[in-house]
């Protein structure tokens, strides 16, 4: 099906292309067809949508003295619209991204939950009360920061952006939203949505565009006030030294390499579904997948039985095939990232239990097999880098001190997995985890009013919940001498 929606920049309320003259060329990764063609921001094309933005964010500007109860209304118009465009949607993301339509309307069903959450926030976000001598009134408000960027990545286009998005705008900020060029399109429908919702020119800006141009000239912007990136921990790096500069805030949320531990006391049948969903879905190109499974040896080889057939089963398919249970990754370099690590492991002597390459049975499209490697060592290369596809490390531990040591022993501190009926275990053990989200019983899962966030080379800072709103406004304190 051919591509029939946004295509242009969206800068200061108008459709435009770029300056550059440069595009965009999408591919469908299960079909590697031609999909689209987008307007490429450059460097002038970033200026002027940041130049929009602080015009938007000025101090009497109407989006910054609007009242709560409009922007609101406003946020909920958004969600509106994208809830009334969401079949439109879910079928870009999957040609975009090749992510399938089950997958892809999780996403966009997260995201109209996460700006209606965030409508309600307009008018609660406040200052307080602090006591201090007599006669005197002292005072907290919350400002809005002023120009927010918003630098994203592929795996989940649309939610990601969508994330800090709808936080920044609730608090009275201006947007520049630049997705990634792998993924330019969803991220086009929130320009749309805002037009839609009557948001003042500039408030919300989208520039497509490649990190090292579009993206690292908004990084390094003196104009922009606060940089949350979704990405890499590489690039994360290099954004928050580039934003150093402007003395900009930065929020970093970064790479993982998240355990799942099961203890022999858990529903085997539940944490192998969980793990299932925790490494096979979005075809492991998560952040917080569990891709390294930490069990203990009374319930290894069970746990491993059933992950191997429920691996060896998993229908693969195209972004717009609905018996597709797992589609391609995005790209054939990815694709090749992955097998490269496969091949690491092989060599490192972990043993591949099923998959472990590319299935025979796809025509076209870039698929690995889901993919389960046993043996593992945590000092492996595959127990140490985020692979971010289908594969699975087994570790085998035997006592709880050594899963909680191997659980800690990685740079990365996003998001633990526990498997345990005992109540008590299931407190301990969360507590002692270096993590920034901690689930029991539970595969990956997050909620708009949860904070979202790790420690480590996971980033900081925190997306969703209270915490998000914390990071689009600023603290400013009143004294008043009342005598
Ligand atoms: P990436 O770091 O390659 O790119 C992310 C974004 O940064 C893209 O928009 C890219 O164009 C831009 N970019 C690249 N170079 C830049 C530069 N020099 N300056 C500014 N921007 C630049 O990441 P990716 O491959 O798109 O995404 C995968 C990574 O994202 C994985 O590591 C994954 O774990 C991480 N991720 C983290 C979270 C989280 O919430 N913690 C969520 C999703 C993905």
């Amino acid at each position: 099906m051919e591509y029939s929606g946004p295509t242009d920049l969206y800068i200061d309320g108008e459709w435009t292309p770029a300056k550059s003259g440069d595009t965009i060329e999408t591919e469908d990764p299960a079909t590697e067809i031609a999909y689209a063609t987008v307007q490429k921001a450059g460097v002038d094309d970033v200026d002027n949508a940041v130049a929009a933005a602080n015009d938007a964010a000025v101090r009497d500007s109407e989006w910054r003295t609007m009242d709560p109860e409009e922007r609101r209304a406003k946020l909920h118009a958004m969600a509106d619209a994208i809830e009334e465009w969401k079949d439109e949607i879910v079928l870009v993301e999957s040609h975009d991204n090749g992510k399938t339509p089950f997958e892809a309307k999780l996403e966009i069903g997260m995201v109209v939950d996460t700006f209606r959450y965030y409508a309600g926030w307009t008018e609660k976000s406040g200052g307080s009360e602090i006591p201090v001598s007599d006669s005197r009134l002292n005072y907290t408000k919350r400002e809005p920061v002023g120009v927010t960027a918003h630098i994203a990545p592929w795996n989940f286009p649309f939610q990601l952006a969508g994330r800090s998005v709808a936080p920044a705008l609730a608090t009275g900020n201006s947007v520049v939203l630049k997705p990634s060029s792998m993924t330019p399109l969803s991220a086009l429908y929130y320009a749309k949505a805002a037009e839609e919702a009557g948001l003042p020119d500039g408030v919300l800006n989208v520039v497509p565009g490649s990190g090292s141009t579009a993206g690292s000239t908004l990084a390094s912007h003196g104009d922009v006030d606060h940089v949350t990136f979704t990405g890499s921990t590489g690039v994360g790096k290099t954004v928050q030294r580039d934003a150093a500069d402007a003395v900009a805030d930065v929020s970093l949320e970064l790479g993982g390499k998240g355990p799942a531990v099961v203890f022999p006391d858990a529903d085997l049948d539940a944490a192998a579904r969980g793990v299932q969903y925790g490494i096979f879905m979005n075809a492991g190109q998560m952040c917080w997948a569990n891709s390294r499974l930490v069990v203990h040896e009374d319930v290894h080889d069970e746990l491993v039985e059933s992950l191997v057939s429920i691996a060896e089963n998993i229908p693969l398919g195209s972004g717009i095939d609905d018996d597709g249970q797992m589609g391609p990754v995005v790209s054939e370099s990815h694709q090749q990232d992955i097998l490269a690590y496969i091949e690491t492991g092989k060599e490192e002597g972990a043993t591949v239990a099923a998959g472990g390459g590319v299935p025979d049975d796809t025509e076209t499209g870039h698929f690995v097999e889901p993919t389960v490697f046993t043996d593992v060592t945590n000092d492996m290369t595959i127990a140490r880098e985020e692979i971010f596809g289908p594969v699975l490390s087994i570790i085998e531990v035997s006592s709880e001190e050594e899963a909680l040591k191997v659980a800690n022993d990685s740079p990365f501190g996003l998001t633990a997995c526990v498997w345990t009926n005992d109540l008590s275990r299931a407190h301990t053990f969360s507590d002692r985890l270096d993590y920034g989200m901690v689930l029991v019983n539970e595969t990956p899962n997050t909620w708009p009013q949860t904070p979202f966030g790790g420690t480590g080379a996971s980033g900081h800072g925190r997306a969703q919940g209270e915490q998000a709103i914390e990071s689009y406004t600023e603290v400013k304190n009143v004294h008043i001498n009342l005598e």
